[in-house]
């Protein structure tokens, strides 16, 4: 080993690529093959449209120990269930009014994430229809390559390799690092989604939508929750206000105010 390569630190391994419903088997092979020579391990494939397949292994060119602790998941909320913050690829700018950032915005936020050992996600999308709603309702955050804008779709491998190389030059201290703004580790997508169930319950419990869609109002929550990132303590209280509400709103129910029990016939006036 050469002086040059005796210094470089082991790269971080709380760091794992997640790729979506991938269609063609060789952009797994060239993904295990991208993070691999970077100095990363850790894929897990989404619902593969074709795996095992020997075009993996033909454009895995070798970086065999990464398909061998290769991880399937079913669908994305269990790849990613025990992670702290999941990035969203993404070529296009999408309507979910997540913060967008370039990856090396985003390798300054996750390089300090990994020294602390949180478990964070790159999730990218499938090669034709890219992430869909359910897998961005997932992410803290989406990341754009900023390629050319009239031609801005990269080979889903080939923004792996991009995602792995600002990777590295982030953990190998060659980037600058934003500061990590909390004490405790943020919750993980398991607990947030737990939380959102939640939340979303007692909205229906109290009639806060009054029969119109909760969708926008949902997403909307969900992004401001993503962006406080709460710890598992902060979740705590949260649950514990939102018992209450669910409290009051059955009591509501079964002893209403006396106004509202009068039979409209005697409430004339
Ligand atoms: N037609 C799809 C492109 C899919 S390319 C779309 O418009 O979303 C497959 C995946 O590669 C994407 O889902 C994304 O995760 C990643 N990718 C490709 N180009 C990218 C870019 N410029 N920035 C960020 N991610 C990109």
């Amino acid at each position: 080993m050469n002086q040059s390569t005796a210094s470089i630190p082991p790269a971080p391994q709380t760091v794992r690529f997640v790729l979506a419903r991938t269609q063609h088997p060789g952009n797994i092979g060239a993904a295990a093959r991208a993070i691999r020579t970077m100095g990363f391990w850790r894929l897990t494939l989404v619902a593969p449209h074709h795996y095992p397949d020997l075009q993996v292994n033909a454009m895995a060119a070798g970086a065999d120990d990464v398909l061998a602790n290769l991880v399937v998941a079913d669908n994305v909320p269990a790849a990613v269930a025990d992670c702290t913050r999941v990035y969203g690829l993404s070529a296009r700018r999408r309507g979910v009014s997540l913060p967008e950032l370039d990856p090396r915005a985003a390798m300054a936020e996750i390089a300090p994430l990994l020294r602390q050992g949180a478990e964070v996600a790159l999730l990218f999308g499938n090669e034709r229809s890219g992430l869909d709603n359910d897998e961005l309702s997932v992410c803290h955050a989406m990341v754009r390559i900023p390629s050319a804008e009239d031609f801005s779709s990269l080979n889903l491998a080939q923004a792996v390799q991009v995602m792995a190389w600002e990777l590295r030059m982030a953990t190998l201290g060659k980037l600058p690092e934003a500061p990590p703004d909390h004490d405790a580790p943020p919750a993980s997508a398991d607990e947030m989604e737990r939380f959102f169930e939640h939340l979303f319950a007692t909205l229906h419990a109290i009639d806060f939508h009054k029969g119109r869609s909760a969708q926008t109002i949902e997403l909307r929550l969900r992004r401001l929750f993503h962006r406080a990132l709460p710890d598992a303590r902060e979740l705590r209280i949260l649950h514990g206000v939102l018992a209450d509400a669910e409290r009051m709103a059955r009591l509501a129910k079964d002893h209403p105010p006396a106004a509202a029990r009068r039979p409209p016939s005697s409430g004339r006036g």
